[in-house]
């Protein structure tokens, strides 16, 4: 039997930041991943930015969470020797008058003034459609999430802490202070499942609503960006001018296939702003572990106190994995209260019966 503290099941961006800051912590973690190529985490651009930059207010709890974003990339980039974080310039285009004044009264306001240039950019660039210019977004980036899941998994194969098969929740045996499945035993698990949370026995009961986003990877000759544009799409320059266009919002289709008609939405938003024909190279389809109040969710199991949850990261997975997975951390090994905004008990009264 091989024995650990704590065995976390998924490792997408959720698994992947709890699990490297528990064992910055020296705690022993074996990780349970089914490999798939179209997570959330997988085909997401991974970029990040302090603002909800439609009514230009700040993300819930930024303060909060840049500092671990930043502690978080720092300490994986060090462990790995490797780059995996890019600061980009973040321009937001203005589609009137009346959203430069508006730019301008509340880059005024303390909360913003930190994310926020109050002087207008005027467009540079001949090839993007943009009269009335942008503003600049600081504080903002872009992230390999590709890169940070797979240098870390091979790290775990290599350690003997890693599994490649879909968790079988009746193989697991819960004793009280203790877990068994197959050849593994440990104290705590967490489940890090993404939009899959739905199959949980644990934690079904909890409001995971889905939302699916499609996303294009283009080649635009000649447009030279090298910001991270915002208009009714998001442009991620990649180099040699190929970009990553997205993306959409469905509330209604529950599955990671490609469509057409996202496609032609996202060609549509980009033929708006850009005057260059697009060559499609990709697109990539997946689900966002969306929730009904658009908090995450953290927790224990009501019966079970040993077996955790760390899922509904919404569209902003990135920016809140490192502040959240170490509040949970703190919770798992010290007994601090959660958040309760984030906090599952919000949800007491759906627990089955
Ligand atoms: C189109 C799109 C664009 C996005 N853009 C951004 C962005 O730019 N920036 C940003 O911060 N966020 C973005 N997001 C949101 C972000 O991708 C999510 O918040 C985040 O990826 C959720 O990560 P997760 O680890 O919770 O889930 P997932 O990425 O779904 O990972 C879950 C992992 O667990 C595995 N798994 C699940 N169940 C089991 C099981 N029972 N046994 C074994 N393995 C299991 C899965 O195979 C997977 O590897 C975007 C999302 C979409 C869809």
């Amino acid at each position: 039997m091989k024995v650990f503290d704590y065995i976390i099941v998924g490792q997408g961006i959720a698994g992947t930041v709890l699990a490297f800051q528990l064992r910055l912590k020296g705690k022993r973690v074996f990780v349970i991943d089914k490999h798939r190529d179209d997570t959330s985490s997988k085909i997401a651009p991974g970029t990040y930015n302090p603002m909800v930059l439609k009514r230009f207010t700040p993300c819930w709890k930024v303060e909060d969470q840049l500092t671990p974003l930043y502690d978080f990339l720092d300490a994986f980039e060090t462990s790995f020797n490797t780059s995996i974080h890019v600061p980009l310039k973040l321009w937001r285009k203005f589609t009137s008058i009346q959203e430069q004044n508006l730019w301008l009264e509340k880059s005024d306001h303390d909360r913003l003034m930190p994310f926020m240039n109050p002087s207008f950019i005027s467009n540079p660039h001949e090839d993007l459609n943009a009269d009335f210019g942008f503003g600049e977004v600081k504080k903002s980036g872009w992230v390999d999430f590709l890169k940070l899941i797979s240098i870390f998994k091979k790290r775990l194969i290599s350690e003997g802490c890693f599994l490649d098969e879909e968790f079988d929740y009746n193989s697991m045996t819960i004793k009280q202070r203790s877990l068994i499945y197959k050849s593994i035993s440990a104290q705590k698990i967490i489940f890090c499942e993404g939009h899959r949370l739905t199959n949980n026995p644990f934690f079904n009961y909890l409001p995971l609503m889905r939302t699916k986003g499609e996303l294009i990877t283009v080649k635009l000759d000649g447009l030279n960006v090298e910001e991270l544009i915002k208009s009714n799409i998001t442009l991620l320059p990649l180099g040699n001018d190929v970009y990553k266009v997205g993306a959409t919002f469905n509330w209604n289709d529950k599955n990671e296939l490609c469509s057409v008609k996202a496609r032609q939405e996202l060609l549509d938003k980009l033929k708006e702003l850009v005057n260059i024909n697009p060559v499609v190279i990709n697109q990539y389809a997946g689900l966002r572990p969306t929730v009904k109040d658009r908090r995450a969710l953290l927790g224990s199991n009501p019966n079970h106190e040993n077996i955790f949850v760390f899922n509904g990261l919404g569209t902003r997975g990135l920016l809140m994995s490192p502040y959240l997975a170490l509040q949970l951390i703190e919770f798992m090994e010290k007994g601090v209260p959660l958040d309760p905004e984030v906090d599952i008990k919000r949800y007491k009264n759906e627990i089955p019966c």
